[in-house]
């Protein structure tokens, strides 16, 4: 097996799970961005085949730290994608952004198994990433907690039995706060998640609430049900992952503590199941779920997303680079909270480019967009 983006929240409960039972999971290659000493601890107590980090400079270090093993290593985003193409028999694709992409299709054209949490690559890409997955064979397991739990639900043979998927959100950290208020939040308060424990880039996605907009374009491509018959709903305990509705007034849900290690290990067994260390739900304490709408005028990020996979070809791509750039942009202290969606949308009305037709296109959308944000941006700053 091999895990793209080893040294991440999704990345390290991955080796956790696989880490506990060596007998059964064999490492071919772990890569990661800029933690390099993560990295090497990682391929060292894990004997990797391969061990590949993406900051180029940082490969004689990492070759350094290994020297004494028998793993070998690599540096550059290209080696990234290389060692995805080597096909390893399940992949753990669990790199943070766009950036993740062409090592999705990498490994998806090796045929194999691809356990998927890097959602941007499925919203920039989502038509290309499927086809690809279709024309080599490969399985696509999702693994971010709502689509895994949706893909627990939905009848594959029979998707004109469903009325419709319930995607649940919990919120997030300023689920109950103004506009006002968030106009004035931190980058540390928007990545307190209260339920999850996640990379810094989601947590502000969940907090301005695009990691659901994001979410719905990837269940919209990994699942055959209209647009229309895919709905966001609140319910802050984050305990229900997701639901399926079928035509008979049936809804069947997926529910458990919050913890990714139960999706992973899911994705791990599949078809099969495998035991997972997490916390038993207790119902009693959780005591009750609530529900709500989400609220279009807080959090502008879900109709961004929804309109941009309502009109299709580039806009879900661009929307997605806009919000990468605005986002980082955030957590350097650089934009207020509230710029997020605001820039968004201002790139995705600048900038609206044909339908990309290949990986290649897509990325360069994808960097087009990023410019354009970028440029916008230093508007703001001045
Ligand atoms: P993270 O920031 O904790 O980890 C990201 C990983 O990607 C790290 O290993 C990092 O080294 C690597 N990386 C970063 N930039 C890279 C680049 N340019 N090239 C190559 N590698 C790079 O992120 P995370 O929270 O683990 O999330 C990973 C993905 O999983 C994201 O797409 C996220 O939306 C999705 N996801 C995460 C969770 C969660 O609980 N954390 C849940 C659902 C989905
Ligand atoms: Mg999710």
């Amino acid at each position: 097996m091999t895990i793209l983006g080893a040294t991440g929240s999704v990345g390290t409960s991955t080796l956790d799970l696989i880490e506990r039972d060596p007998q059964t999971f064999r490492v071919e290659a772990l890569t990661a961005h800029g933690d390099v000493a993560g990295l090497a601890a990682a391929a060292r107590r894990t004997r990797a085949a391969l061990a590949v980090i993406g900051d180029a400079k940082l490969g004689p270090q990492l070759a350094e730290m290994l020297a004494d093993t028998d793993t070998e290593t690599a540096a550059g985003a290209d080696a990234i994608a290389e060692a995805a193409a080597r096909g390893a028999d399940w992949t753990m694709a669990a790199i943070v952004g766009c950036a993740g992409l062409r090592p999705v299709m990498a490994a998806l054209a090796a045929g194999g198994c691809v356990a998927l949490a890097n959602k941007e690559s499925l919203v920039s890409a989502g038509a290309i990433v499927m086809e690809a997955a279709r024309s080599h064979g490969a399985t696509l397991l999702p693994v971010d907690s709502e689509h895994n739990a949706i893909f627990q639900c939905f009848d594959a043979a029979a998707p004109d039995r469903v009325r419709r998927i319930i995607l649940t959100a919990s919120g997030g950290p300023f689920r109950t706060r103004s506009r006002a208020e968030m106009a004035a939040v931190t980058p540390a308060q928007a990545v307190r998640h209260p339920n999850w424990s996640m990379g810094a880039k989601i947590s502000v996605d969940s907090a301005t609430m695009m990691n659901k907009g994001l979410e719905l374009i990837e269940a919209h491509h990994l699942f055959p049900v209209g647009l229309d018959r895919i709905e966001i709903l609140v319910h802050p305990q984050s305990v229900i992952h997701s639901m399926v509705e079928y035509c008979d007034g049936s809804i069947l849900a997926q529910l458990g503590t919050p913890d990714m290690r139960t999706p992973i290990a899911h994705a791990l067994a599949w078809p099969q199941r495998m035991a997972a260390p997490v916390e038993r739900l207790d119902f009693a304490k959780v005591g009750r779920f609530d529900f709500e709408a989400p609220d279009p005028e807080r959090f502008p990020a879900i109709g961004l997303a929804r309109a941009a996979i309502e009109a299709g070809g580039a806009r879900p791509a661009v929307l997605n680079a806009a919000n990468e750039v605005a986002v980082a942009a955030f957590l350097a202290g650089r934009i207020g909270f509230l710029d997020i969606a605001a820039i968004v949308c201002e790139t995705l009305d600048r900038y609206d480019p044909p339908a990309p037709d290949s990986l290649d296109a897509v990325l360069a959308v994808d960097g087009e967009a990023r410019a354009v944000a970028g440029r916008m941006m230093e508007g703001l700053a001045a």
